[in-house]
């Protein structure tokens, strides 16, 4: 309760009307803070109707930002989108002003205990799966961040004894003050995002920002087969746990002959077998054993971590079961905007597959995705504005049976036509959706739709 009289009375300036924006702009007014929004695009520009915020008293000023925005300024919140090293936000630091994230503020108003996940791969779907694993413990629990309600909703919804799990992504590390989750986990570092942080080093510094607050009571899920992630255990502050498909750990989760277990310094446990995931995939086995591991030291038993893995359908556009359809299963895989993604849905299956791809071109280069199709893919259907130049790098790499049509609806009724058991379809773009769609969720919907008339 302390902590949420932080904001009564004090004058913040919002930026960005996203949905984060106009989350934390809600609470904040609603703890009795003076809220203005401020986005750089116009009240016309955006599909929301902001009038409900306005007569609860949040004053909006839209369009062209200049620093008097920040007259009388006690906190200015960013929003994940915005980067805190535009001048106007510089200019607020450089005032004294105390900037933060939504994060931050989630942080400031919760009382419950924080699990942060973050990493450049599988946030969404270890924070879910921690989630459902804490669920079974009968304490209340609170899922947030680029999923569900928005973190600082959750914070204020949930009781001192539950527990609130956060996918924290680098932007909103940016701008993190106290933010001390008690269990953070680091799932992989790969190149991402660099637009914005400009060199490995700054992003690899934004992801430690889950941790740099820890203390020795805290918890700290490190992935042991990611070199960069593995070596941040030198900057840790809390207890190191690894997780590892590679290798057997003396503390931590991990894969031994096909099995999933833990040792914690000689206690060990067997947790299930790798087969009995549903979730498909070998890096669905890394965001498994993370989850594990944090689950843990939250309080969930290894019977009950081996009962939510054997269960949960993994999230909605991620190699999600759609249907089966006279003895083949549909796959919706459209959040795989890029190769790589694509490649680790085409990792999860022993091959059969019939692969609907293409979608807005991303311009990546197609040899290691071409090649592992070459393997795998028994049909290639390509659709979209990237049709002609993925056909051209299946054609380079030998891959059979390459197909061009333009609509989503001739793919799906294409792949029926073609489908023998054992093969599967799996839509898995390797490409943005935006030259068909407004988002990718949309996309995967399309697909599933299309997928159930056809049974
Ligand atoms: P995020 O929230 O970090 O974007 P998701 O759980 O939504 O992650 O997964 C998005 C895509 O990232 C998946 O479809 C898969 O292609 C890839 N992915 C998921 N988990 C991992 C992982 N542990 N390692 C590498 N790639 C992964």
């Amino acid at each position: 309760m302390i902590r949420q009289t932080e904001f009564a009375n004090k004058k913040i300036l919002v930026l960005g009307a996203g949905i984060s924006g106009l989350s934390v702009a809600q609470i904040l007014q609603r703890l009795g803070a003076s809220v203005v929004v401020s986005d750089a695009k116009s009240m016309d520009q955006f599909d929301q109707d902001f009038s409900e915020l306005q007569a609860a008293g949040i004053t909006f000023m839209m369009g062209h930002q200049n620093e008097k925005l920040l007259d009388d300024i006690d906190y200015l919140v960013v929003s994940p989108g915005i980067s805190i090293y535009i001048p106007l936000v510089m200019a607020a630091q450089n005032r004294g002003i105390c900037v933060m994230s939504e994060v931050e503020v989630a942080y400031r108003l919760s009382e419950a205990p924080m699990i942060a996940i973050t990493g450049t791969n599988g946030k969404t779907t270890t924070t879910t799966l921690i989630g459902e694993m804490l669920k079974t413990t009968g304490h209340q629990v609170g899922v947030g961040g680029n999923i569900g309600a928005a973190l600082s909703e959750q914070a204020l919804a949930v009781r001192p004894d539950g527990f609130i799990v956060a996918e924290i992504s680098s932007f909103q590390l940016e701008g993190v003050i106290e933010f001390r989750p008690h269990i953070a986990a680091i799932l992989n570092l790969t190149p991402d995002h660099l637009d914005r942080h400009h060199t490995m080093e700054v992003y690899q510094q934004m992801k430690e920002q889950v941790f740099n607050r820890q203390e020795a009571s805290d918890y700290l899920i490190l992935n042991y087969d990611d070199m960069a992630v593995r070596g941040m255990a030198k900057r840790a502050k809390g207890k190191v746990v690894y997780f590892s498909r590679q290798q057997c750990l003396d503390f931590g989760f991990y894969v031994e002959n096909g099995r999933i277990k833990m040792n914690l310094d000689g206690n060990c446990n067997e947790i299930c077998a790798v087969n009995d995931i549903n979730i498909k995939g070998g890096h669905n086995v890394e965001n498994a054993l993370a989850a594990c591991g944090a689950a843990y030291f939250a309080g969930v038993r290894p019977e009950a971590m081996a009962e939510v893995l054997k269960t949960f359908s993994g999230v909605e556009h991620r190699i999600e079961f759609t249907a089966e359809i006279a003895g083949i299963a549909y796959y919706n895989d459209s959040k795989a905007t890029n190769p790589e993604s694509a490649i680790k849905a085409l990792e999860a299956f022993d091959g059969h597959i019939i692969l609907i791809a293409g979608g807005r071109d991303k311009n990546t280069d197609l040899t290691a995705f071409m090649k592992l199709a070459k393997e795998r893919v028994d049909h290639l259907i390509l659709l979209g504005e990237a049709r002609q130049r993925f056909a051209e790098a299946a054609t380079q790499q030998g891959v059979n049976n390459i197909h061009q049509v333009a609509t989503f609806a001739e793919a799906v009724t294409l792949a029926h036509k073609l489908a023998q058991p054992p093969q599967v379809v799996v839509l898995s773009p390797a490409c943005a959706s935006y030259d068909m769609f407004n988002n990718y969720e949309e996309r995967g919907k399309a697909f599933k739709g299309l997928v159930r008339q056809l049974g």
